[in-house]
């Protein structure tokens, strides 16, 4: 049973190939031993094999590259696999399809994500005849620091450019705590959101990031000596709009031979996707889920958000009850206080009526300034907290972190935009 969208997709492509094989192998073998096909039987397999077959492996095509999943999933098909790209389960059951014991999997994994070794050849508590065949199925691939690009704040904040193999560019921040670190990672190359505030949006949407890239943010962080206890998705890109991808990369992450992140000490940051919200509902995980609100009507939030002209707010508050009637969690409203925009006495009431509705926590967030756009941060977030505290609803004011090297979403990126366009 194909477990995702991917694996589905390529089933269907298959099927649809070899329907057009077998039907061309038996046109050949007609003509061959000159049987002739009489006209009806003729158009009638043409019709009712051959047309929907390959409508099949067409339609599976454009759904492939639709998704953002095909050329990953197709290519690794004639290619070799990404190793990070596979949940556990889906190492397990390729390393019994190679003949070997399941137990192995566990090995790689700790390979892989403790030791984080990139050389089936180091993984040395493998016969060697079984690292052939690894070799021959799999690579490890790994992103790259992007021409060093590093930024690190005054106050300890990094910011990370990273390559894909591809010549995308993504980022990560990485902010210390004592002596434990928060990454926040991307989930995508672009944004095809637009948020009015984010530099992230302004560049648009490249593609989806792969589990292993959305990993390998981590396990970077980590081979650079940070102790990572917490992970957020709060990078570049929407990641609850590459879904299939993000959730692996979940599970790798929480897995214990993995990288062992509580689910818990996990956050998936979304601008409203109800669709997405509900289904992470059903994943089975403890996972934080924080909201991009940004305003608590919808003609405000429209020309902030332009994906609530899709959604509206009545849409997103039901999935999110739902969410929350699910997991039991509590949610996040991310409120970014835009001057003169979105920080009225009027907007703080009505973000403090939701809040309210939907026992939310709230996070007043300073805007950082964005090259290109003239919104400016707003000085009212006291007011904003005095008018939730007369409703009890818990918020606080996000310390800026990383102010001084553009740790924004996005914006470290957009300086590259000429190697982008490239
Ligand atoms: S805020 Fe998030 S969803 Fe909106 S444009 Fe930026 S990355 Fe995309």
């Amino acid at each position: 049973m194909a477990e995702n969208k991917q694996e589905k997709n390529v089933i269907l492509y298959r099927a649809g190939l070899a329907a057009v094989f077998a039907w061309l192998f038996f046109a050949g073998c007609s003509y061959y031993f000159r049987f002739r096909l009489e006209p009806l039987v003729f158009f009638t397999g043409v019709s009712h094999f051959f047309i929907p077959s390959f409508i099949l492996s067409i339609f599976s095509t454009f759904k492939n590259v639709k998704d953002g999943t095909g050329v990953y999933e197709i290519k690794a098909d004639h290619k070799k696999i990404n190793i990070k790209d596979l949940n556990p389960d889906e190492i397990r059951r390729k390393i019994i399809g190679l003949g070997c014991p399941a137990y192995r999997a566990g090995q790689i994994f700790r390979w892989v994500y403790e030791k984080g070794t990139e050389s089936f050849d180091e993984m040395t508590d493998l016969p060697g005849e079984f690292r052939d065949k690894l070799k021959k199925c799999f690579i490890i691939g790994s992103i790259r620091p992007f021409l060093n690009e590093q930024s690190k704040s005054a106050d300890g904040t990094t910011k990370v450019l990273y390559r894909l193999s591809d010549g995308e560019i993504i980022e990560s921040v990485i902010i210390p705590s004592g002596d434990e670190c928060t990454v926040c990672v991307s989930t995508q190359a672009g944004c095809r959101f637009r948020c009015a505030f984010c530099a992230s949006g302004m560049s648009g949407f490249r593609r989806n990031l792969s589990p292993g890239e959305i990993v390998d943010q981590v396990l970077l962080a980590k081979a650079g000596g940070c102790r990572v206890t917490r992970v957020v998705f709060m990078g570049i890109g929407e990641p609850l709009d590459n879904y299939d991808n993000l959730t692996r990369a979940v599970r790798i992450l929480n897995h214990k031979n993995g990288l062992n992140i509580g689910a818990r000490k996990m956050t998936v940051s979304t601008c409203g996707l109800p669709d997405g919200i509900r289904k992470l509902s059903g994943l089975g995980l403890q996972i934080e889920l924080s909201v991009s609100l940004h305003a608590a009507y919808d003609k405000l939030r429209q020309k902030l958000m332009p994906v609530a002209k899709h959604y509206k707010l009545e849409r997103l508050i039901s999935a999110l009850e739902d969410f929350i009637r699910r997991t039991k969690r509590k949610i996040t409203f991310e409120y970014v206080l835009i001057k003169g925009v979105n920080d009225s006495d009027d907007c703080a009431v009505k973000l403090s009526g939701l809040a309210h509705r939907l026992k939310a926590k709230v996070n007043l967030i300073p805007m950082s300034p964005v090259k290109g756009s003239d919104m400016e941060s707003s000085v009212r977030a006291g007011e904003f907290l005095r008018i939730l505290a007369r409703t009890c609803v818990p918020a606080t004011i996000r310390r800026s972190r990383g102010a001084d090297i553009n740790a924004a979403c996005g914006q470290l990126r957009r300086q590259h935009d000429k190697f982008l366009s490239k």
